[in-house]
């Protein structure tokens, strides 16, 4: 009886999604004692003592219940005055659970089924997914080996059923960052077209070069995602913001009053103390890091110096699949994910480099002896 409910009890949806990729990766991990471990995507610091106090003194002064679906107005007035170069009004900002949260709201806003997406490959994972779940279709584009939009891909990849086209810069997993005269490129194609941009930004502090801005700067009818778990270490915190089109942020405010309801109270208040905090010693330890591996590994394998973020996007041996080196790297007592998860070929791996120098040294020494030179 139960395996015949299983059977049938599943939506047909949930075989357009899988997550066997990084659940390999997990069962190998969960192999190794104490791995060498380059593999999570988060700051390897914690929240800085301030924020948590924050949050600690809103569930004390009992900021505890439901707040606004939109978001508590003073966090989206500091978001407003923060990023007054974007010109967003009070009105086209809105509080979510994480970007991953936003992302959701804003796919399941716009997105009917065989609707296209343009994604850049590689891609952060959720993309995918979440585009497929919904009934719409992924259309990539290969960014290889330069990790940047080449335009004339993207109109190639452009039909009369693409409605978004996702950017995600500092990107992960290759820690790309567009630079402002391909955004303007890349604006006058969306423009062209009347495509809807969605700017996933969740890395835009973790930026290593001069000339970056945000696409929202450049064209209007931008959805500009971005959260605090990077910036602030706050992963498990579940908060974000959405920003863009009135017209787009009033629908995702009605879904999320049925799906999530509002963001996190308390961490919304701690939020309010998060944007007075500067990251800046965290963001200059972060290049030092960039550097530190990039420099050990660069003799040994095809890199791409990273612009952004804390990844690295490693091109695997001539001949050796991302999956192969993958587990000798594990063999190795190292963890990295194999670069499929994040894109449709299989010829790389993703390293992060959030983690204690001593680690990356750790790392840096198995991967040069992997390298085959
Ligand atoms: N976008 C990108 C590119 C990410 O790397 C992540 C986290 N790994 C997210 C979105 C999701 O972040 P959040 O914790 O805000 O949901």
């Amino acid at each position: 009886m139960m395996s015949n409910l299983m059977n049938s009890a599943i939506a047909d949806r949930m075989s357009l999604i899988d997550s066997s990729g990084i659940r390999k990766v997990f069962a190998l991990a969960s192999k190794l004692k104490n791995p060498v471990n380059l593999s999570i995507g988060q700051p390897h610091f914690d929240v800085p003592q301030e924020i948590k106090k924050a949050a600690i003194k809103s569930i004390q002064k009992g900021l505890n219940k439901y707040t606004l679906t939109q978001g508590i107005p003073e966090l989206r007035e500091k978001i407003k005055t923060q990023q007054k170069e974007k010109n967003i009004s009070l009105e086209e900002i809105m509080i979510t659970s994480g970007v991953s949260g936003g992302l959701m709201l804003a796919f399941m806003s716009l997105i009917n089924t065989g609707d296209e997406v343009i994604v850049f490959d590689p891609y952060f994972v959720m993309y995918k997914h979440l585009i497929r779940v919904i009934g719409g279709i992924p259309v990539f584009v290969d960014t290889y080996p330069s990790f940047n939009t080449s335009v004339d891909k993207v109109e190639q990849a452009i039909s009369k059923k693409t409605k978004i086209i996702v950017l995600n810069s500092p990107c992960n997993p290759t820690g790309a960052v567009y630079s402002k005269g391909q955004l303007k490129n890349l604006a006058d194609i969306a423009k062209k077209y009347n495509i809807l941009i969605i700017s996933d930004e969740i890395y835009n502090e973790f930026v290593y070069v001069e000339d970056s801005v945000s696409i929202a700067e450049i064209y209007k009818n931008t959805l500009v995602l971005n959260g605090f778990s990077k910036t602030y270490a706050m992963t498990g915190w579940r908060l974000g913001w959405a920003g863009g089109p009135k017209w787009l942020i009033d629908e995702m405010i009605k879904l999320q009053q049925y799906t999530f309801v509002c963001a996190p109270s308390i961490v919304q208040y701690a939020g309010l103390n998060a944007l007075e905090y500067n990251p800046g010693h965290l963001i200059d330890s972060y290049k030092e890091k960039r550097d530190l591996m990039y420099n050990g590994l660069k003799d040994y394998f095809e890199i791409l110096k990273p612009e952004g973020a804390f990844y690295m996007f490693v091109k695997t041996p001539d001949g050796v699949t991302d999956e192969e080196f993958v587990s000798e790297a594990v063999e190795n007592n190292l963890l990295v994910i194999p670069g499929s998860v994040f894109s449709e070929r299989n010829t790389h791996f993703r390293i992060c480099y959030a983690a204690e120098n001593k680690v990356l040294y750790k790392g840096i020494e198995i991967l040069q002896n992997l390298s085959g030179k």
